[in-house]
């Protein structure tokens, strides 16, 4: 028999189940982990951290540990085209250390390279140290069936095999590509099964760098005579690097020896060098047709399923749980509608595929060479073929390497939670980023003369920022959500640059750090307001706006 009920069941502690996790525990929500494996990570998939969840562990507290992980923060992350570390080089973008570029004006955050096997525990670290997150390894779940009340789960201890049930008032399904709680669920997934069969091998070589001429460069894309055929990265910018055989639509098991002669390709020479894994994987490009069924969501992979060029499947995963924690913590502490969990699916499932459509473009471009018999050859053909690709790639990559517009521009555009002002939103251009506190869009960043960011001032409740306006002119909007019991703060923001850039005298900016509503003056009717964006209701002249764009 169940012993309780818990608020949240999280399966999946990969980084977006442990974020989940970890930010339910700082909301002051119950919740229980269950995670199969014993969190070892063998091969790590996961490099970049972006800005944008850089800035969900600013709130978080874990830019520090961030920070301190043993990536090399001086490590140069070049990217660099070459027929092989002992060939030539075709182009390079250059990037300095991920320590020495200092953020972008529109964070207060740069992005970081913490690989997963470093990354994991300190999400891991960050959610156990809630007091109120239950984790459970070697702990799977087997089924689990929900009615209007409850889920209830079947779980097997690894080990022992014993099982036991959990019930919980909601289940969310962090379990990644092959998710058994999508499955349950009934939630299909659209796009295309197989781009790639691909093999990545991480080996260890502490003197590759003194092998070659080419010094330290994060990601190697190696061109050969019949194009771009494989990858390496340096894992840990020391003694590790992931090979990648990018493979085609028809699998190949390779042998020790094909895997051996294919490093040795890349190299241009032979070498020393230790396997210390080997894994063959199937690229994706799928996303969910839904994210929710009654009392069960998918986040993170379990939702989408996409190339890792571009470094999206994490950052995304983690924007989904950040959408969905405060929604269900809206919920269980009574003050959220139904509507509010609907709005998550809403929001984020655009999400989802526009960063699939992205990553799937970035390996068509970086699959985009022809072949070039005479690449390798040493004569005026072979040298122009080689100035040719180099200058092409060079210029087509560089919308891989330039994303702040995909980690921070994207925006809940018809959310059902948010209401419309009639402007027209800036352009969705992966390569550029345009501030604006346009409702639907991330708060912008911008530096307070007290020297916090703006970003600091959000996270918890909601926060209605007056610009040149005080606590008193706000009265309607902060009584309408005290009637609702929907948790709101005020806060007075004087420097001009910052209204300038938020563009109204009130702007309410919801617990995720997204805007809800804006306007130069208190809503006609704040109750109505405080429903739409709480999910309790859709309020008639609502429907009238997001029916037309207008306001009303
Ligand atoms: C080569 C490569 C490089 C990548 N680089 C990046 C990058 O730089 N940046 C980025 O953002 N993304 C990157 N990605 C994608 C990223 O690794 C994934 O998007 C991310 O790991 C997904 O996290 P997740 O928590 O959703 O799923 P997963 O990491 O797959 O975790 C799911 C967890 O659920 C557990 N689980 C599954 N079923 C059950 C069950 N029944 N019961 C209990 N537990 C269960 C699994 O054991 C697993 O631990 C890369 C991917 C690859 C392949």
């Amino acid at each position: 028999m169940p012993e309780e009920i818990v608020p949240v069941l999280v399966v999946g502690g990969g980084p977006v189940g442990l974020a989940l996790a970890g930010d339910l525990g700082w909301r002051g929500i119950s919740c229980t982990l269950i995670e199969q494996s014993d969190g070892s990570i063998y091969q790590p998939r996961m490099d970049l951290v972006g800005v944008r969840t850089m800035e969900f562990c600013r709130r978080w507290g874990l830019v520090p540990a961030v920070e301190a992980s043993p990536y090399p923060r001086d490590y140069a992350q070049d990217n660099i085209y070459l027929t092989s570390l002992t060939g030539h080089e075709l182009g390079r973008e250059r990037f300095p250390g991920i320590g020495q570029a200092p953020p972008p004006k529109e964070s207060p955050q740069r992005r970081e390279r913490c690989p997963q096997n470093m990354f994991d525990p300190i999400l891991r670290s960050f959610a156990a140290s809630q007091k109120n997150v239950a984790m459970h390894y070697r702990a799977r779940l087997v089924s689990f069936t929900q009615d209007s009340a409850a889920v209830t789960a079947t779980v097997e201890n690894a080990d022992s095999g014993v099982r036991r049930e959990i019930t919980a008032r909601f289940i969310v399904g962090c379990d990644g590509g092959r998710s058994l709680v999508r499955e349950t669920l009934g939630i299909a997934m659209h796009g295309n099964p197989v781009l790639t069969y691909t093999t990545n091998v991480i080996f260890r070589c502490p003197d590759l760098l003194s092998l070659h001429d080419k010094g330290k460069a994060y990601r190697h894309i190696f061109i050969g005579p019949e194009g771009t055929w494989s990858t390496m990265v340096a894992i840990n910018g020391r003694d590790e690097w992931r090979f990648s055989i990018i493979g085609g639509a028809r699998q190949h098991d390779y042998t020790t020896d094909e895997i051996a002669a294919a490093i040795r390709r890349a190299v241009g020479r032979d070498f020393a060098f230790e396997i210390l894994s080997v894994l063959p994987w199937v690229r994706r490009e799928l996303v969910a047709e839904r994210y929710r069924n009654g009392r069960g969501f998918i986040a993170g992979d379990a939702a989408h399923v996409m190339s890792p060029t571009g470094g999206f499947g994490m950052n995304t995963g983690i924007g989904d749980v950040v959408d969905l924690s405060w929604k269900l913590a809206a919920v269980l502490e009574g003050w959220g509608g139904e509507r509010l969990l609907d709005s998550y699916g809403a929001e984020r499932q655009p999400i989802g595929a526009r960063n699939v459509t992205e990553a799937s473009g970035n390996l068509r471009r970086m699959l985009s060479v022809g072949p070039h018999p005479d690449l390798l050859d040493d004569t005026p053909q072979g040298a122009a073929a080689r100035a040719t690709v180099g200058r092409v790639f060079s210029e087509t990559m560089r919308r891989e390497w330039f994303t702040l517009g995909a980690h921070l521009g994207y925006r809940y555009e018809g959310s059902p939670i948010c209401w419309p002002d009639g402007s027209t939103a800036p352009p969705d251009n992966p390569n550029s980023y345009v501030p604006t506190a346009r409702p639907g869009h991330r708060a912008p960043h911008a530096w307070l003369a007290d020297g916090r960011s703006m970003l600091d001032l959000f996270g918890r409740g909601f926060v209605l920022l007056g610009f040149g306006a005080d606590a008193e002119a706000a009265t309607a909007l902060l009584t309408a959500a005290r009637r609702r019991g929907v948790p709101m703060t005020f806060a007075a923001i004087s420097e001009p640059q910052i209204a300038a850039l938020y563009g109204r005298q009130f702007v309410l900016v919801r617990p995720d750090g997204h805007v809800a509503w804006r306007d130069d003056r208190m809503p006609d009717d704040p109750l109505a307001l405080i429903d739409l964006v709480s999910g309790a209701a859709m309020p008639a002249p609502y429907r009238v706006m997001a029916a037309t764009g207008n306001s009303v």
